[in-house]
């Protein structure tokens, strides 16, 4: 090969290695990923000249060091999983959807347990080192130990409220796990108060501790006062035996969504068997233009089974939309949904929203309607409806019962070019795992596969 033709080659390799690059970075990294990764970095950045030079040499040193750096790095844990429980519409974009964000929290909230537990250790380690007598005197202070009683007490709320989110011993009923969380307040204003006593007071600590209590404020105090829609209930429709469609009408002004957005719906109805005034995430069925905003609701529990036989004419509050489903989209590539069960609902809201002339786009569109039979294919009728005066959108039903899991032959078979498209995947996560590894047999790279989860906790 001469030189000429090995740097094309070498350069060819380059372009597809960065490029490979560039793609794993779009589909897995966000701007908000970066902002909470630098965040987390700063109080360390910050305190490490006061941490010292470490003398390996010195065990005892080395289980102080780890004591504080642990310590801090638990508190900046505490304080971001806070400020990521404030639920902004809206900011849940930088994170790629709120699904995310609540990873992120249930990550940041782990790392504080596992973190708090080692400043704990190595707090006692380091004591024993000099004598028993010392440590115990280190971890149980007099009565003067202001700054140590406050962080154990942070410590006994910590385990109050985490641990049932480990499911020990068993996982508890999603309010009651809730309810527990609100324990969360009290533990970060102890741990900023065992923090802010111990080291100088700094305006990092003051600023992000601060933030971080405002953000459980927003949530619990605010929100539900200034954040919610006012709206009423204006028809309940069977779509089958466990489905309903409620369409609400706003009291105020209309919320502003796009396709693939879900909003949080808490119903006011006096005779609701449960779930009255309990909030719960529902996907917007309704097109944008719609004057109702629509929502198909599955019977999957206490508060979904109760909401099927809601009272028309009642209130029911509107927070949101979230979430960015439909927002990665490529112009210039076809799109291929798949829909199975109660996840259908986004792509109801999408091939409404192709229907509605005011906002008709010319789309590219294969449907896929995973059902059991087809009883079970609510919304199917309608799609087909849709599809009939849509020239970009086509309907295909597969039938579990009858053609057993959909297969590379039946997608090609229906849509020749899948493999090429842009592709999104919304129903229950047996589902979601058994296609994307289809897709990904047939060569289709994981960047283009988009997923929503509607059981993400
Ligand atoms: C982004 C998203 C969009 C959704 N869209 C729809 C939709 O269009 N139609 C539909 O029928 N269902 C949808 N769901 C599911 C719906 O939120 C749950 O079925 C409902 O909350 C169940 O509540 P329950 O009290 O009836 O059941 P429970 O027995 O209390 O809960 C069953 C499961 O639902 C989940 N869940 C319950 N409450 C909440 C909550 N407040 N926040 C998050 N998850 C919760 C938990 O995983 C829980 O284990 C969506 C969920 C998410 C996360």
């Amino acid at each position: 090969m001469t030189d000429v033709n090995a740097a094309r080659v070498q350069e060819t390799y380059r372009f597809r290695h960065m490029a490979t690059v560039r793609h794993f970075l779009r589909a897995n990294v966000r701007p908000g990923d970066l902002l909470l990764v630098a965040l987390l970095a700063l109080p360390v950045i910050l305190a490490w000249p006061r941490l010292g030079i470490l003398d390996p040499a010195d065990s005892a040193a080395v289980l102080r060091w780890t004591a504080r750096v642990s310590g801090i790095a638990a508190m900046i844990c505490m304080i971001l999983a806070a400020l990521l429980s404030a639920r902004l519409p809206g900011v849940d974009r930088w994170f790629g959807g709120l699904p995310r964000i609540w990873g992120w929290h249930r990550a940041l909230g782990y790392w504080a347990f596992v973190l708090t537990m080692m400043h704990v250790l190595a707090i006692a380690f380091a004591g024993v080192a000099g004598s028993p007598e010392q440590a115990v005197a280190t971890l149980f202070p007099g009565a003067g130990g202001h700054a140590i009683w406050a962080g154990w007490a942070a410590w006994l709320l910590m385990l109050a409220f985490v641990w049932p989110t480990f499911g020990l011993p068993r996982p508890p009923a999603y309010q009651r796990w809730k309810r527990l969380h609100l324990l969360s307040a009290p533990m970060l204003i102890l741990a900023l108060a065992h923090v802010l006593w111990l080291t100088p007071p700094g305006a990092v600590w003051w600023a992000l501790g601060g933030a971080g209590l405002l953000a459980i404020g927003w949530r619990k105090v605010l929100a539900p006062r200034v954040a919610r829609h006012e709206h009423r209930v204006v028809s309940v429709t069977p779509l089958t035996d466990d489905v309903v469609e409620i369409a609400l009408r706003p009291r105020g002004a209309p919320v502003r969504f796009r396709p693939g957005q879900f909003v949080y719906l808490t119903p006011f109805d006096e005779d609701l068997a449960a779930g009255r005034g309990e909030e719960h995430p529902y996907t917007i069925a309704s097109a944008p233009g719609d004057p109702l905003l629509r929502i198909g609701i599955k019977n999957l529990g206490d508060a979904s089974g109760a909401l099927q036989t809601v009272s028309v004419g009642s209130s029911a509050a509107i927070e949101g939309p979230y979430g960015c489903f439909f927002q990665r989209h490529h112009p210039g590539r076809g799109q291929l949904w798949f829909g199975g069960g109660i996840g259908i609902t986004p792509f109801v809201a999408g091939a409404r929203a192709l229907a509605d002339e005011a906002l008709a786009t010319t789309g590219d569109i294969r449907l896929f309607y995973l059902a059991d039979r087809p009883e079970r294919a609510y919304y199917l009728e309608e799609l087909q409806r849709l599809a009939a005066t849509s020239p970009g959108l086509e309907v295909t039903p597969h039938y579990f019962r009858s053609h057993g899991a959909i297969t590379g032959g039946f997608l090609q078979q229906h849509c020749g070019d899948f493999a090429s498209r842009e592709i999104y995947i919304c129903g229950p996560q047996a589902m979601r795992n058994y296609l994307l590894d289809l897709l990904r047999r047939h060569g289709v790279p994981g960047y283009r596969i988009h997923t929503e989860a509607f059981d993400f906790l």
